[in-house]
């Protein structure tokens, strides 16, 4: 689903992504984990393209994402990657429902009627059909970035990207959000995410990527990951967790 083949990426003289070749296939759950600085937000990025690359290829569900395309087709690929940040970015004069309602009409076209509907069983999905007609200040941190994994899921991703989720909420609000992240997992969803909950990344993830200095050092299972770290770094920023 996802595929990169030697990516570097640099700012300015700054290697961010030194030589990445990963893939995240169809239905899996990779967690990307790594000291602060160490790439994991540059790397999620150039997936959807916020990020450009100096060189390789990365391919999303076959298309060549950093070829040379029209503004229309790279909006395109763009609608078909969930895209979860830190900050929520709610439309705030847009109630609930219609946040989640916007994209599927105005750039899939999709009738209000039927947007609608897909709308209120998404907001079910996530636990808040009570909150449709609220707007986003009157709700939690947790329950906006809920609205925002429904927003993204209307537009029926094949993956979602999570960018720390859950590193703006308070901490009580950190589980709500994980649990719709985990029922996401068990119906299947190819999911990238980084973060630095670990309790997830063992029970949830397929593999483990930890990423230092740019370079992706280790991917593995969680159960290799978390009991047997080969690399020194990946050893040292398990330990300092602890
Ligand atoms: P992480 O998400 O793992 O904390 P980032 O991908 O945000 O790491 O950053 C990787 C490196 O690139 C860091 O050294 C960071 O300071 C640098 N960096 C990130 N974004 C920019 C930018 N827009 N301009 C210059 N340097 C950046
Ligand atoms: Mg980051």
């Amino acid at each position: 689903m996802i595929e990169f083949i030697g990516i570097n990426k640099f700012y300015g003289s700054l290697p961010a992504l030194v030589d990445i070749n990963a893939e995240v296939k169809k239905g899996e759950v990779v967690v990307v984990c790594g000291p602060s600085g160490s790439g994991k937000s540059t790397l999620i990025r150039t997936v959807n393209r916020l990020e450009e690359i100096q060189s390789g290829v990365l391919r999303f569900d076959g298309q060549n994402v950093h070829a040379k395309i029209s503004s229309l087709a790279m909006n395109h690929l763009r609608s078909r990657i969930g895209f979860v940040f830190q900050s929520f970015n709610l439309f705030p004069h847009l109630s609930v429902l219609d946040n989640v309602m916007l994209s599927p009409v105005k750039v899939n076209g999709i009738k209000r009627s039927k947007a609608r509907e897909i709308a209120l069983q998404l907001l079910d999905r996530v636990g808040l059909s009570s909150k449709a007609q609220n707007y986003p200040a009157q709700l939690s941190g947790g329950q906006q970035q809920r609205v925002a994994i429904a927003r993204a899921l209307a537009m029926e991703p094949p993956a979602m990207l999570f960018d720390e989720p859950t590193s703006a909420l308070d901490p009580e609000m950190v589980g709500e959000v994980l649990a719709v992240m985990r029922g996401l997992a068990r119906d299947g969803m190819t999911m990238m995410c980084v973060t630095h909950e670990m309790n997830f990344a063992r029970d949830v993830a397929d593999r483990v990527w930890f990423m230092d200095a740019g370079r992706l050092l280790e991917s593995a299972s969680p159960s290799a990951f978390f009991g047997s770290p080969q690399h020194p770094r990946a050893q040292r920023f398990l330990s300092d967790l602890r």
